[in-house]
């Protein structure tokens, strides 16, 4: 029989490297630690269970979990990956326009958002759901750049992020570029361009998106190579990262951190059982994440702790545990682009904040 203190120690070395494997929890770090493994057990064991569902089925039940409404108590940092377009929650945002322009447009709500009853039979395929997604997209630009919607659109969309317990939020403007890397052109295509800035010995860094396929082999695929080839700060979704070995071992070394958005994937249709996520093979490698939500407008999503919720239950699994999440937060400030003084000012303010939530609920 293989000796059972040799099983203790792998199990031991096999979590100490899990992205939160190596933090200490105090005593009533310890005690909410359980108390979230106690209700994360329940959930398992319930039918449905979300993370196996297309979210847009299963948010009404997202809403009513404990684990949920903990998450949306716990102070996650900073989100890191937000587009502008698309930050607010789309019934307040639908409203505000609606007040701004006098307008009642009576379908400009629906006509919005991703969300669907019947998401399967609305989006068959990857192809049918970023169509829709680019069109509302585009609609969403041309709403939110009128000026009058511009200023409140931002300052209600900060509100959101704040009501959820969100303290810093970069967000994607600029050249950041959203939409279909799969139909668009590689990093490598703009190569020329891309190099500009340290030809000129200019330091501009760089955040892209890259690897947001499932397509193993093509040029976007690729992009994880290059993004990394131009020294990106952060890769944006990453979801191609583990089919590349050298690219995984490359953003670890240097600490480029990935930006998980895992309903984005979902409803983008890259996987739909969120166990089966890649990010859950980084997770367990204790690679460098933060979670962000990419496009709440789109998926229906306030803040962050619909995410957190889905990396938490779903892509974690049940090694997922406190220690992770404090992780997590961590992470999102000091893979920010603030500089090292502020996000030492930011990880104070954090951990104030973040001691008083474990007080409360142990
Ligand atoms: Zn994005």
């Amino acid at each position: 029989m293989p000796d059972p203190h040799q099983r203790e120690l792998m199990l031991k070395q096999d979590m100490a490297q899990q992205v939160g494997g190596r933090v200490e929890l105090t005593a009533a770090e310890l005690q909410l630690d359980s108390l979230l493994h106690r209700l994360k057990l329940k959930e398992m064991a319930a039918s449905p269970f979300p993370p196996a569902h297309h979210f847009f089925k299963v948010r009404h039940i997202v809403q009513k979990s404990p684990v949920f409404k903990l998450l949306q108590k716990m102070p996650k940092g900073a989100a890191l990956h937000i587009h502008s377009s698309a930050m607010y929650a789309l019934f307040a945002m639908g409203m505000l326009f609606l007040e701004t322009t006098g307008c009642a447009e009576g379908n400009l709500m629906r006509n919005l958002t991703l969300f669907t009853e019947d998401p399967e039979k609305s989006y068959p395929t990857q192809d049918a759901a970023w169509d829709r997604f680019e069109k509302i997209f585009l609609a969403l630009s041309g709403l939110i750049t009128y000026a009058p919607v511009f200023k409140d659109y931002i300052y209600q969309g900060l509100k959101e992020l704040y009501e959820d317990n969100i303290m810093y939020l970069e967000l994607r403007v600029g050249q950041s570029k959203v939409g279909r890397e799969d139909t668009g052109r590689s990093i490598w295509y703009f190569r020329d361009a891309l190099s500009f800035p340290s030809e000129l010995k200019t330091q501009l860094p760089f955040f892209f998106h890259a690897g947001e396929t499932d397509l193993d082999g093509t040029d976007v695929d690729r992009n994880v190579l290059d993004a990394l080839l131009f020294n990106t700060s952060r890769i944006g979704h990453g979801f191609a990262l583990v089919h590349h070995p050298l690219a995984k071992q490359l953003s670890r070394m240097r600490g480029v951190a990935v930006e998980l958005c895992p309903i984005s994937n979902q409803v983008l249709r890259l996987v739909s059982d969120l166990r089966n996520h890649p990010a859950a093979v980084l997770m367990s490698d204790g690679h460098p994440i933060v979670v962000s939500s990419d496009d709440p407008t789109l998926f229906g999503t306030t803040g962050l702790s619909y995410d957190f919720y889905q990396v938490f239950v779903g892509i974690g699994g049940l090694s997922a545990n406190l220690g992770t999440l404090k992780e997590l937060a961590m992470n999102s400030i000091r893979y920010s682009s603030l500089s090292l003084q502020l996000q030492d000012k930011a990880m104070t303010v954090w951990k104030e904040k973040w001691n008083k939530f474990v007080a409360e609920n142990s």
